[in-house]
């Protein structure tokens, strides 16, 4: 995620979005067919920023280490554009601290399970994602092959960075071989239940187990910068405050396949 994007950049990101009310009511998602997740030794886990990884697909990324495969987080950005009218955190220092919660987010994930998380950092521009597509989609090629496994935020996921990592996948797995699957994350504060530009006939869900409910909730409070404001001061409210966040508290994640 990244507030900037609520309002300037974004348009289709600003207010409080769709309850998650609304969608624990929609009929739709309510009847998603379950996605059972394929056996893989490699799983490829793109994320535009620190903490996507976690709130779009942290129970998937569990449930693979549970399966015992690698899973490789390639992270774009460092999340260092999060707060940028912020007086009180400079973007170096959000850069810094936000490694950090992705690293605890990471091990919080895997303890305990049999199969091996890693992470990779691209430190491209957070923010500027769009103009480094080529770059983006090379790096990612680099580790696919036909028996890979990538997921990738979704291509409309209505937030600038989120669709550029989503495009490039989409030509590094064609070119690669690779399987694409795809993680909404903004998709469920502006779409609405039905919306038609949502392509529900290829939308499946992953249960997550209750262990692995609990193991994504403490993974993402390690996304402190994010899901907290910096301070008191105007420019460092949260991220994803609390309406946002119960988007991620749900028994199941769901997958564009
Ligand atoms: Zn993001």
């Amino acid at each position: 995620m990244n507030i900037e994007d609520r309002g300037d950049v974004s348009p289709q990101i600003s207010g409080c979005g769709t309850p998650e009310s609304a969608w624990r009511d929609c009929e739709t998602l309510r009847q998603l067919p379950e996605f059972t997740l394929p056996r893989t030794d490699l799983a490829i886990v793109l994320a535009p920023h620190p903490d996507d990884e976690t709130l779009g697909l942290g129970g998937t990324i569990a449930s693979l280490l549970d399966r015992g495969s690698t899973v490789l987080v390639l992270t774009a950005s460092d999340g260092e554009a999060s707060h940028p009218h912020s007086v009180t955190t400079s973007p170096e220092q959000l850069r810094v601290r936000r490694q950090e919660e992705l690293r605890r987010a990471i091990d919080t994930l895997s303890d305990g399970r049999p199969g091996q998380a890693l992470n990779v950092k691209l430190h491209l521009p957070d923010g500027g994602l769009a103009g480094v597509e080529r770059e983006l989609g090379e790096h990612l090629y680099r580790f696919l092959d036909p028996g890979v496994l990538c997921f990738s935020t979704w291509a409309q996921d209505g937030h600038p960075d989120h669709e550029a990592v989503g495009r490039a996948a989409h030509v590094a797995c064609a070119r690669s071989g690779a399987r694409l699957i795809e993680y909404p994350v903004w998709t469920w504060h502006w779409a609405v239940p039905n919306e038609e530009t949502v392509p529900w006939w290829r939308a499946q869900k992953v249960n997550l187990s209750p262990r692995t409910i609990s193991t994504k909730w403490s993974a993402i409070k390690h996304h402190e910068s994010q899901i907290n404001p910096l301070s008191e001061r105007p420019g460092d409210e949260a991220v994803v405050p609390p309406f946002d966040l119960l988007h991620f508290e749900r028994s199941y994640e769901v997958l564009f396949v």
